[in-house]
C-alpha cells in the first residue's frame, strides 16, 4: 500500500510530467474512483479486456492507458449504451473496481515528448534536436530495406508495409508515430530535409498516395508504417519505469496489450 489515492497518485505523474493539462484535455479518469486508496498501478498502449483482467489478477486498480478505452478519442459513452461490447468491458472494469486513467496529451507534450523519448531508446536512435512529436531524426545512411528490417527486429513487428523503392538510401526520418493524420504525415514528406517518414497508423489514400506521386515526380521519399501498437508500445513502457519511482511504493508494471492483428 502506498499510502497514496488514486488521484493523489495521477496528480503526482502529471506533476512530474512539467506540464499544465490544458483545457479540454483527454487526459481524464474514464472508470473508478480517485478518492479509493492506490494498490497498484499497470501501466498499457490500450486498455484491453486482457490488461483489465490482468491488472484485476495482480491487485493493481488503476490502469494507466495512452489510447481511449471506449472507442473513440473523447471516450464518450453515448449511444454505447445498450453496446453489448461496452456493457461487458464496463461489467469488467465494475467488478474489480478499476480506476482507468487516460494519459496521452501531456506524456506527449513532456520535453521531449514521453513516448518519443521511449520509442528512441528502444530503436536506439539518436535523440533530434528539436525533442517534438514529428521530429526528424539523422541516421547513418542505410537501405530503406535495411532501416524496415531495423524496425522488426528492435520492434518486434512482424513486418513493415513500405511505400518507395527498398533499395533507396535514406538518412533523416520523421518521426509520425501513433496516428496524427494524413495531413501532418504529409507535412513531414514534403519536407527538404527527410528522406523517410516513420508512421504508426496512416491515410492510405492520402499519404501514401502523397509518397507514390512524390517517387513517381522525381522527388523521392520512402513511407514506412509499422502499426499504431508497435509505433507506441515503447513509450509506455517506458512510463511504467518513469512513474515507479512516484508512487510511494506501489507496484507498477507494464502490461503489453499486443497487436490487433494477425498476419495470415
Ligand atoms: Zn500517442
Amino acid at each position: 500500500m502506498s499510502g497514496l489515492a488514486i488521484g493523489e497518485a495521477i496528480a503526482r505523474i502529471q506533476r512530474e510530467a512539467g506540464v499544465k493539462p490544458e483545457e479540454g484535455t483527454v487526459d481524464t479518469l474514464k472508470t473508478g474512483d480517485p478518492t479509493q486508496p492506490l494498490r497498484g498501478v499497470l501501466v498499457c498502449f490500450t486498455a484491453t479486456a486482457d490488461v483489465i483482467r490482468a491488472a484485476a489478477a495482480s491487485g493493481a486498480n488503476l490502469i494507466v492507458t495512452h489510447e481511449p478505452t471506449w472507442y473513440n478519442h473523447r471516450d464518450e459513452t453515448d449511444g454505447l449504451e445498450d453496446d453489448p461490447v461496452y456493457r461487458a468491458k464496463r461489467a469488467l472494469v465494475d467488478e474489480h473496481g478499476i480506476a482507468i486513467w487516460r494519459f496521452h496529451d501531456d506524456w506527449h507534450r513532456r520535453r521531449p515528448d514521453g513516448i518519443q523519448e521511449g520509442m528512441l531508446r528502444r530503436l536506439g536512435w539518436p535523440a533530434p534536436t528539436d525533442g517534438g512529436h514529428g521530429a526528424v531524426v539523422q541516421l547513418p545512411e542505410q537501405t530503406v530495406r535495411e532501416l524496415a528490417a531495423q524496425l522488426k527486429e528492435r520492434l518486434g513487428v512482424p513486418y513493415v508495409r513500405v511505400v518507395g523503392d527498398p533499395d533507396w538510401t535514406v538518412s533523416r526520418i520523421a518521426m509520425q508515430v501513433g496516428a496524427p493524420g494524413g495531413e501532418r504525415q504529409l507535412r513531414a514528406a514534403a519536407r527538404d530535409d527527410v528522406d523517410a517518414v516513420l508512421c504508426g497508423e496512416t491515410v492510405e489514400w492520402m499519404t501514401c498516395e502523397y509518397v507514390r506521386d512524390a517517387a513517381l515526380l522525381g522527388r523521392r521519399r520512402a513511407l514506412l508504417v509499422v502499426g499504431h501498437f508497435h509505433s507506441e508500445a515503447a513509450g509506455m513502457e517506458h512510463l511504467a519505469d518513469w512513474i515507479a519511482p512516484l508512487l510511494g511504493g506501489a507496484p507498477v508494471a507494464y502490461a503489453p496489450s499486443g497487436d490487433p492483428y494477425r498476419y495470415l
